[in-house]
């Protein structure tokens, strides 16, 4: 698995506190580093097995044809039958970004439309309106990208329960194979918060995002879609099978600023995140040894999340007595399930998961 952090974005979304930067003068350097750092890491990429590839940000749309045709010239050849997914937003997919995108490997696009509510995206600052959404998706079909995922958000300021099934209702009615909903989560530091400070904003209560997302769960379900991790939900057999792979702990090779990377086994790397220096050639990075304790807790939060759940024998040995102990109550309130081997979230447990996790957590 490969994962390719882009770090620019064209404007910041009040919401976001990830790594990126609206300075497009970097963006040619920040390519160049990109590739330097790839031939440096050959071995690792190679070892890898290009089987997923995924471009996130950020956002990739933002970069030319050529720039990302430059990426791809400088990663290993995609696997057969790969998983080549590009993150986009809305309004840059224009039929020149389409016709571009096919002379690149790219077989899959996520796309962040986060809501079908034109006043909402105003209020948390995305540059795309609903309309952009539905035409882009329209333009990729049309050039047979078929293999489409769709990120909503639950819990927005000004979002109402009313305007919640309007999105999802009119992201259903796409028909696509994927979709991923995740909640807004405040962060400190965000232009929203300092919104929610000065009372220009309020945040959703607890209850409101709860119905928020059962609604979502049941509508997904009346669709025929799985629900397969907590936030996401695919037609059948048209998961993720990149973030499948972060959630089974497999290796990953992080190529960017701010990128993680991952031995499979229990050594984690993360480079830094300063786009200066990163474009100047100087990747650094730190290397974190994992202790079996927190190999344990990292096994319980990304196992769990899914459907599949945790796989008992694949828990340690010393951890197993533990687990179940700590899972017996829930499992007897019918909040989780032990079932052919396998410990996993039940239909109610999934809207508790948080408390369910951290109680199974050392
Ligand atoms: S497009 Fe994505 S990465 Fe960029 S500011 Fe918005 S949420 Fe953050």
């Amino acid at each position: 698995m490969i994962y390719v952090h882009v770090p620019f974005c064209k404007s910041r979304c009040y919401y976001c506190d990830f790594f990126s930067s609206v300075r497009p003068d970097l963006v040619q350097a920040y390519v160049d580093a990109l590739c330097a750092e790839a031939g440096e890491r050959w071995d690792e990429l190679e070892r890898a097995r290009a089987n997923t590839i995924y471009i996130g940000g950020g956002t990739p749309s933002q970069l030319t044809g050529e720039q990302l045709r430059q990426i791809f010239a400088a990663l290993p050849e995609a696997c057969e039958g790969a998983e080549v997914t590009v993150e986009v937003n809305p309004d840059d997919v224009t039929p020149d970004f389409v016709s571009m995108l096919r002379h690149t490997p790219v077989n899959r696009i996520s796309m962040g439309v986060q809501s079908l509510d034109d006043d909402v995206l105003r209020i948390v600052n995305r540059r795309h309106r609903a309309a952009d959404a539905i035409r882009a998706v329209s333009l990729l079909r049309e050039a047979e990208y078929t293999n489409l995922s769709l990120d909503l958000m639950y819990g927005l300021p000004g979002q109402t329960m009313e305007k919640w099934r309007h999105d999802v209702d009119g992201i259903l009615s796409l028909d696509i194979p994927h979709l991923s909903a995740y909640s807004l989560q405040w962060e400190d530091g965000t232009v929203l918060a300092r919104m929610r400070d000065r009372g220009e904003v309020q945040e959703a209560d607890e209850e409101t995002a709860l119905e928020m997302y059962r609604y979502l769960v049941e509508c997904t379900r009346k669709c025929g879609m799985e629900h397969y991790e907590i936030s996401n939900f695919c037609k059948p057999g048209m998961f993720s099978r990149h973030n499948s792979g972060y959630w089974r702990e497999e290796p990953y090779v992080g190529l960017g600023p701010g990128a993680h990377s991952y031995d499979g086994c229990r050594v984690r790397r993360s480079n830094n995140a300063d786009l200066q220096t990163y474009c100047e050639g100087c990747v650094l990075y730190e290397e974190e040894h994992l202790t079996d304790g927190e190999l344990y807790d990292e096994m319980v939060m990304k196992r769990l999340r899914t459907s599949v759940g945790i796989c008992i024998d694949e828990v340690p040995a010393g951890r197993v007595d533990y687990m179940l102990c700590m899972a017996e109550k829930h499992i007897q309130s019918g909040r989780m399930v032990l079932e052919d081997g396998y410990l996993r979230l039940g239909s109610e447990g999934i809207f508790v998961s948080n408390d369910i996790i951290s109680d199974l957590m050392l």
